[in-house]
């Protein structure tokens, strides 16, 4: 390791030279309070910035163990100092001077969610903090200026440092709150499998959020209220007793007039698989993390999925028990989620009227009369939806405010009336027994229905392989492998951009090293993650050194983005 004033004699040597002259200063230099590893250095003043990596030793940013001692714990302090950092950094983005993106300092920007990323990372055992970020080396036209980058490296950046890295400098309050906020949205967590329950929502939740395009909480919203019968009692470390609604594992139905609130609920169990920062509105609103989405998403492509559960006898005599498109329809779409969510261990399906295909989630009575049975390879999700749960241990929340058909089904019912929710099961059940006496037709008997075949076997896909292998993102749409697009636009359980990134990075690890046509999309899946839980987002980046801008997906995301892979071959016995 050099010293920093190595690096300051350097750079005032190359000062007015051409760009690549910055090239040298690659190399890890001892500072005051932290060590600072340049990793990457940009070809020009208009390339990608470069990337920086500061470390500070846990005995100098010194903050107490009890912060990090626990995976949630650390996460949350990880995201808190993270967004500290960020926060202080803008403030001289730019302030040194050139072209191009001379002068840009630039961290990870966090949203509502709190998720572990690359940009900020402690070492439990020692404390060590790692900071990546990304700075544009200053230049004039394309000759070097390192008289600006001696200010951002030597005047900038330790101050930055110093005031939200080393504990003796940071808002403590603000530190025991957010660590004492992770410990009890891990209790909800570990407390919902206890008690069979698949989500909480507590009293004085904030559901609603500001826009279409914001996280932020809606001002003045009405604040969730628990139906007296679902009222769960949560004891939590620190705040005590706090009463919510607890939805039971089986079959919940969310129903109400159009514009009551029901997406709205439906959604934030959508985003209770993450935890959310202090001030979100939905800090106690906690989903099993397993839950899935389920969509209809015509023209995605499907890839050897058994779909048979739902899908049989296709005019053209298709095989649906290996089903292979490069177009769904939106029932086949939504059958092949469904089948997939099964594939990634999902346990908990959520599904909204608004996004789904009709004919996936219901035939009408009058329909069953006229078509008979024979003819429709459609077998709709009411069928189904019973043995997913009672057979296999499936849960469904399903918002339905246009047909009653579930009711029958559901073991609660859930009426969103003026953003507030009454249990109406009881009311519901009676109602649909006097229906269903009455009417002629025969409900359909359900037949043995069995789990999908999971032998998927995945080939590699020899484009994506080597060192020279670019890994883009379109926003929350869309991750490019080389000049491949895999469409993620209607995987909604995908809060961050950096998420896709992260998800290009493992599925060209996994396309890399696993993928041989012999093992099976799960092990392959499971096995990968087992890793990345053992090493970190570390452990399946094979980059010279790790990106600066990665936050993790969750397992099921890594499945969905496979999923969605059009250039792998899939093989099915
Ligand atoms: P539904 O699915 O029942 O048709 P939505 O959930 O889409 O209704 O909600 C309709 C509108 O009401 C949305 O604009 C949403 O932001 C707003 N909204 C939802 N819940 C609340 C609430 N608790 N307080 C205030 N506004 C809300
Ligand atoms: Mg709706």
């Amino acid at each position: 390791m050099k010293d920093m004033n190595e690096l300051k004699d350097l750079l005032r040597r190359i000062d007015h030279k051409g760009y690549p002259a910055y090239k040298d200063t690659k190399g890890i230099y001892q500072f005051t309070n932290y060590i600072l590893d340049i990793e990457h250095i940009q070809g020009d003043p208009f390339a990608s910035p470069s990337n920086i990596k500061i470390i500070i030793k846990g005995k100098t940013a010194d903050i107490p163990e009890i912060y990090y001692n626990k995976k949630c714990k650390r996460i949350m302090l990880q995201d808190y100092l993270l967004r500290q950092f960020g926060k202080k950094i803008e403030k001289y983005s730019f302030l040194a001077k050139g072209s191009g993106k001379s002068g840009l300092m630039s961290i990870s920007k966090c949203g509502q969610e709190i998720l572990e990323r690359s940009a900020c990372q402690i070492n439990a055992e020692n404390g060590d903090i790692i900071i990546r970020m990304e700075i544009g080396f200053p230049a004039n036209g394309r000759s070097i200026n390192s008289r600006e980058l001696i200010k951002i490296l030597f005047d900038f950046l330790p101050r930055v440092v110093n005031e939200t890295m080393l504990y003796k400098n940071i808002d403590k309050t603000a530190i025991e709150k957010n660590c004492r906020l992770s410990e009890e949205q891990e209790y909800i967590r570990k407390e919902l499998k206890k008690h069979g329950l698949i989500a909480f929502v507590a009293n004085g939740s904030i559901l609603p959020r500001e826009s279409g395009i914001s996280g932020k909480p809606l001002k003045n919203a009405v604040k969730f209220r628990t139906p007296q019968s679902m009222n769960v009692e949560m004891n939590l470390p620190y705040s005590g007793l706090v009463n919510g609604m607890g939805i039971p594992q089986g079959i919940t139905l969310i129903v109400g007039g159009g514009y009551h609130g029901k997406s709205t609920l439906l959604e934030a169990l959508e985003k209770g698989v993450y935890n959310h920062i202090l001030g979100d509105g939905r800090e106690f609103v906690i989903t099993d993390e397993t839950a899935m989405k389920i969509r209809a998403e015509d023209g995605r492509s499907i890839r050897q999925v058994d779909i048979s559960m739902f899908i049989q006898n296709l005019p053209n005599k298709i095989d649906t028990t290996s089903f292979y498109t490069e177009d769904a329809s939106g029932s086949t779409s939504q059958a092949a989620n469904v089948a997939e969510a099964i594939e990634a261990d999902c346990n908990i399906l959520l599904i909204d009227e608004d996004t789904s295909a009709t004919n996936f989630m219901i035939r009408d009575d009058l329909m069953q009369r006229v078509i008979k049975r024979e003819h429709e390879p459609i077998i709709p999700y009411i069928e189904r939806i019973r043995e997913l749960y009672d057979k296999f241990g499936i849960s469904t929340i399903l918002v339905a405010g246009s047909s009653g058909a579930y009711f029958e089904k559901a073991d609660v019912i859930i009426q969103m009336e003026s953003y507030s929710a009454y249990d109406i099961t009881e009311y519901a059940k009676k109602e649909a027994k006097k229906y269903i006496a009455e009417k002629s037709v025969e409900t359909i008997k359900n037949d043995n229905v069995v789990l999908p075949n999971m032998e998927r076997k995945v080939c590699a896909y020899k484009d994506w392989q080597g060192d020279r292998v670019k890994i883009k993102i379109n926003g929350l749409d869309s991750v490019l492998i080389q000049k491949d697009c895999i469409d993620m636009r209607y995987v909604e359980q995908l809060v961050d951009n950096e998420q896709l990134r992260t998800l290009g990075y493992i599925i060209k690890y996994i396309n890399e090293k696993m993928f041989n046509d012999k093992a099976n999309l799960r092990d392959v899946v499971e096995c990968t993650w087992d890793l990345i839980e053992q090493k970190g987002i570390a452990g399946i980046c094979m980059n010279r050194y790790l990106p600066s801008n990665l936050a993790m997906p969750r397992k099921q995301e890594i499945y969905a983005c496979i999923n969605r892979c059009r250039q792998l071959k899939v093989k099915c016995e």
